[in-house]
């Protein structure tokens, strides 16, 4: 009897879940050659893409040419390699503009990641514009990365850090947005996705109901911009900030993208070599955008890199990636909510696909080690966000991260061994 209704579960999901996804997805997952390895002797399963992603070929043979054969310092040279560099540097830079929609490419500072682009901005903002009893407005779904820079600032200042809180589908509660945004407030600073719960932020209509008072908005774009097609102008947020290690791209290089009136009018936050005009041992005045905010040899190598990752995104489509993440997020949380046991913390109307999970009567540290075990690579803990696992009275969860190269058989295979480990804990 249990058996049959198994199997009519079974058929009920495949009939209102079908195994669709994006024609090219085989195509893809050969793009990414670690995707093809096996992890105590299984075939790896990456759903911890969340932390970071894996990269393609094109960006792994793009940086190993750079060193093998192109690799001189930019922006300082009379030579060939230097001005080759230099050229493709300032290309990369023009192709995250056209990722993301920026009006010039002197919006655009490289920086060595979001967690980079936050301290700038929250040092540089901070210094000019916050004082004491004044008000930095964030939200309780923030990594801590969108969170304590603006703590310490708040504390440095004598100001107050104040976040918006969220229900318990891990929905921001906006109802409150209008009464948290005062007239002390001088930064709102919120995630796009939430990294612990999956949750798409309705970052537009908040970026404009907060800058109907004048207050400028900073976006963490470090879980959107691998998912979603983001443009900055549509949103008309003041910065976004993300990292080229979660966008498919290498790690130490980030993005801070600031409207030019604000990259004009804020000071630097770094001091040396490049960002500076004319030095003298009483004076120096300092570069323009954006090299004025590039102090000392950037990570130019990682730079160019991040630079193939976003155009190899857009060769496949943002829009095509989202449609085939959303057929993962519709049969992942199918699926997972036939296992007995399971809750999942995040079920936001708007997600992607990032599950946090918690298996009844096991810890998620020791269902993650039996998961890798079989070749499944997972993250548990807090996620860097305790304020999210707070909210909900729990000390962490297990997170399984999907992306755009992950598979419903995949999913298929998560589901089963997650029962394997519950039945070999319980
Ligand atoms: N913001 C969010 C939403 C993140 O998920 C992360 C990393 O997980 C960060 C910021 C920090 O990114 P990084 O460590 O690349 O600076």
């Amino acid at each position: 009897m249990q058996c049959l209704s198994h199997q009519l579960r079974k058929i009920k999901l495949l009939i209102t879940v079908p195994k669709a996804s994006y024609p090219n997805l085989k195509s893809i997952r050969e793009d990414f050659p670690i995707l093809h390895r096996k992890v105590h002797g299984k075939p790896l399963i990456y759903f911890d893409n969340g932390a970071t992603t894996q990269k393609p070929r094109l960006v792994i043979e793009t940086m190993n040419r750079i060193y093998e054969q192109e690799n001189s310092s930019i922006h300082r040279g009379v030579h060939y390699l230097s001005d080759r560099m230099t050229e493709a540097y300032e290309e990369a830079r023009n192709s995250v503009r056209k990722f993301i929609g920026a009006a010039a490419s002197h919006e655009i500072v490289f920086t060595s990641g979001t967690t980079g682009s936050i301290n700038a901005v929250a040092t540089s903002f901070g210094e000019k514009y916050v004082g004491p009893g004044d008000e930095v407005l964030v939200t309780v779904m923030e990594h801590h990365a969108n969170l304590v820079p603006w703590q310490m600032l708040c504390e440095r200042k004598g100001a107050r850090l104040r976040a918006i809180p969220m229900n318990d589908r891990g929905e921001l509660m906006l109802d409150q947005l209008d009464s948290l945004l005062t007239g002390r407030t001088r930064m709102l600073a919120v995630t796009h996705v939430s990294n612990a719960l999956g949750t798409i932020n309705p970052v537009k209509n908040i970026v404009a109901r907060a800058h109907e008072r004048n207050i400028p908005v900073l976006v963490d774009g470090a879980q959107a911009v691998q998912h979603l097609a983001v443009d900055v102008t549509e949103l008309d947020c003041d910065f976004y900030v993300f990292s080229g290690h979660k966008v498919y791209g290498p790690t130490g290089i980030g993005i801070l993208y600031g409207k030019e009136k604000w990259l004009e009018d804020l000071p630097p936050y770094q001091y040396g070599g490049d960002m500076v005009d004319q030095v003298s041992l009483e004076k120096t005045t300092f570069n323009e955008l954006p090299l004025k905010f590039e102090a000392g040899t950037t990570n130019y190598v990682g730079a160019i890199g991040m630079g193939k990752a976003l155009e190899y995104l857009q060769g496949i489509g943002l829009e095509d990636i989202a449609a085939h993440e959303h057929h993962l997020v519709d049969y992942a949380t199918h699926n997972l909510s036939q296992v007995p046991g399971v809750r999942i913390y995040g079920m936001a109307s708007q997600r992607i696909a990032t599950f946090s999970i918690l298996l009844e009567n096991t810890h998620p540290y020791d269902v993650g080690m039996i998961l890798d075990k079989l070749g499944i690579a997972v993250r548990t803990g807090t996620h860097c966000a305790q304020p999210v696992m707070q909210h909900f009275g729990i000390e962490g969860t297990l997170r399984a991260s999907l992306a755009m190269y992950n598979t419903p058989e995949e999913i298929d295979r998560f589901v089963t061994e997650l029962q394997t480990a519950k039945s070999m804990l319980t």
